[in-house]
């Protein structure tokens, strides 16, 4: 197919005869019609072809010496599809009935010839070879769109039977070409689906052509993909089918809308807020400029208690709404995600107690290595306490809260929205009610809540949304009535180069001393972190779970030169715990470690490390001790 014959356009014919004489008369007459290529020797016309000469009609005698012409033909039929025409001297009924059956010739010519019949032979046999080839190219390039297509393509009979389709057709239908040609697509139906399908097609028979977008079930359970469907009729009953999935392009939609309402949203929302923090600075500066001057009288001095109680509420409301807007100053810094969960433990404890005792636990799964984010640490604080706040609400009933941290890399087009990169994922998942698809589509909207009055302002997740926002990050929340929820926020990962330049990762020096330390901590994930901080400055560790089996190590084993132990723990705390085992080993070193900040003043005489801390922190603690 690479030189393509045209019919009535100029063509190769190749002449074999043994009298060059004839063969020089042939050529006269065929000339000004075609390439002529000649030979009196048909060995020598076998092996033009099989060298690549490709002519569209061979013309050859039939009586030579060697090899007559119709086994020349024969034998040239492997290498050439040219359309064959034999020359016999007389009648020879025999040879041009072999040739007819194994050189498939097109026509024989007696000579001698009369010239106008030849010519009009020879140029009818090219017309044929050139027709003939047209129609395959249109086949191969039929087929070849077929295949390739990533539309699903069919055509009907008026039967409704399957007489073309293309393998994304058959595999929708969930079979092969070859096993649905012939087939109605009705057999593969459900009635009703049967019924809505001839009506369509009825439809197009009818108009000529017609359009429709379709909702189909997707591979996931749950989940819907959209077609767009193109039925045209194509005359005589014959009906062509073209199947498009616009799911991508759909949902590519939703999401630009969304991304313009949030916009709006975060415009109009900023807008109200920065005049609003305006209003309740002045409101806040003329209450306590008021309470300086009207002296002792009590019931004054409540009133203006009371109104500043409420400017401070609606400046903190203020202040969600500008995170939302993304008009915080954030204080961005290299954050070590592990240690920031690990350290709002106390500050969950205390926020997610249940009102009616209800339980709620909160689990961590968190990176087995350090994982460090760019972020402002007090905004990230907030927003996991946000989204707790949220799943301890969705559980009514109790349930568990589970917060995984993780580094992951994140390819283009994989997160929505996200640009490809390294990201810590943080993840906040419950095993409440979760939400509606149209809870879910507006729950990014500042002062959408379906929570009663007072229960909740509707500013949560849009705080959340906009931190992410404005930390280059993004976010993604899966969840389904009955099934939960997972909120993941991606934050940018900080790069160790980057998180020395801010000073807060110090190459932390060995201990110059190793020492067996006692880590006591209910968390097993705090104790392990302690503990691994502590092994990778060369320490060797015992671990404990509670202040029972702390002090039955201590007991045990004299070679411990250090405790550091938890403070918040059931049954015996930290401080109760240091002042037993101060009785027994009055030398030991005894290091706390709490998240309550207000507690540094209970443990006196014992050093308090806050939670959560670095590993320099405990290193320059644990340091100073062994002194
Ligand atoms: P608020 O908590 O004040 O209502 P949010 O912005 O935090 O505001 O949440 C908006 C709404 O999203 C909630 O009212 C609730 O309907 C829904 N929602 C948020 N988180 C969850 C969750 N974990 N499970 C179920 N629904 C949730
Ligand atoms: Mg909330």
């Amino acid at each position: 197919m690479t030189e393509e014959a045209v019919p009535g356009g100029r063509a190769t014919i190749l002449l074999v005869d043994d009298e060059a004489e004839i063969l020089t008369a042939l050529t006269d007459l065929l000339e000004d019609e075609f390439d002529v290529v000649s030979t009196t020797r048909p060995e020598e016309a076998l092996g033009m072809l099989a060298g690549g000469l490709r002519p569209a009609v061979i013309l050859s005698d039939q009586r030579m010496p060697g090899l007559t012409g119709d086994a020349f033909l024969e034998r040239a039929r492997s290498y050439s599809d040219a359309e064959a025409l034999l020359l016999t001297g007389y009648a020879e009924l025999e040879a041009v009935v072999g040739a007819v059956n194994r050189g498939r010739i097109a026509g024989y010519a007696a000579k001698p010839w009369e010239p106008a019949a030849l010519l009009s032979m020879v140029t009818a046999a090219r017309d044929r070879y050139a027709l003939r080839h047209a129609l395959e190219t249109e086949r191969a390039l039929m087929r070849g769109l077929l295949e390739n297509l990533p539309e699903q393509l069919s055509f009907k009979d008026a039967a409704g039977r399957f007489i073309r389709l293309n393998g994304a057709r058959a595999a929708a239908l969930g079979g092969t070409v070859e096993s649905l040609l012939g087939r109605r697509e009705s057999e593969l139906l459900s009635d009703e689906a049967a019924a809505r399908l001839a009506r369509a097609e009825a439809g197009a028979l009818a108009e000529g052509a017609v359009s429709e977008l379709v909702e189909e079930p997707g591979e996931a359970e749950g989940a819907v993909r959209w077609m767009q469907v193109s039925r045209v009729a194509l005359g005589d009953g014959v009906l062509v089918t073209i199947g498009r999935d616009v799911t991508e392009a759909r949902q590519m939609e939703g999401r630009l809308r969304q991304a313009d309402k949030m916009q709006a949203l975060g415009t109009m929302a900023g807008g109200v807020a920065h005049d609003f923090n305006n209003l309740l600075t002045a409101i806040l500066g003329s209450l306590q400029l008021a309470g300086r001057r009207v002296g002792e009288d009590p019931g004054l001095q409540r009133l203006l208690r009371n109104a500043t109680m409420a400017a401070e509420r609606g400046s903190a409301l203020t202040r969600r709404l500008l995170a939302f807007s993304r008009r915080n100053e954030l204080a961005l810094r290299t954050v070590s995600v592990n240690q920031l969960v690990l350290g709002m433990g106390d500050l969950l404890a205390r926020s997610l107690a249940g009102p009616n005792g209800t339980t709620v636990e909160v689990r961590r799964r968190l990176a087995p290595e350090p994982v460090t984010a760019t972020v402002d640490p007090e905004q990230l604080e907030l927003a996991l306490l946000n989204l707790c706040i949220n799943a301890r609400d969705a559980m009514p009933n109790g349930g568990a809260i589970t917060i995984a941290t993780e580094e992951v890399t994140v390819a283009a087009e994989q997160v929505p929205d996200l640009p490809a990169g390294s990201y810590v994922r943080v993840t906040v998942s419950d095993t409440g009610t979760g939400m509606t698809p149209e809870v879910l589509a507006r729950v990014f909207e500042p002062f959408f809540t379906t929570k009663d009055v007072g229960k909740g302002t509707g500013l949560g997740l849009p705080m959340v949304y906009g931190l992410v926002q404005q930390s280059g990050g993004g976010l993604t929340i899966d969840s389904r009535p009955g099934q939960g929820t997972r909120v993941a926020l991606y934050l940018p990962a900080a790069d160790g180069a980057a998180a020395q330049a801010n000073g807060e990762a110090q190459e932390v020096a060995p201990a110059r001393e190793p020492v067996r330390v006692l880590v006591v901590d209910d968390d097993a994930t705090v104790r392990e972190v302690t503990a691994g901080f502590l092994a990778d400055l060369g320490h060797e560790t015992v671990e404990a779970d509670d202040g029972i089996s702390a002090l039955r190590v201590l007991e045990s084993d004299p070679s411990v030169r250090l405790m550091v132990a938890d403070f918040a723990m059931p049954r015996m705390t930290g401080a109760e715990l240091s002042e037993r085992a101060r009785a027994m080993r009055p030398d030991l070193p005894i290091l706390l470690v709490t998240g309550y900040a207000e507690l540094a003043a209970l443990a006196a005489g014992i050093p308090v490390l806050h939670k959560p801390y670095r590993q320099a922190e405990l290193a320059e603690h644990v340091a100073v001790l062994l002194g």
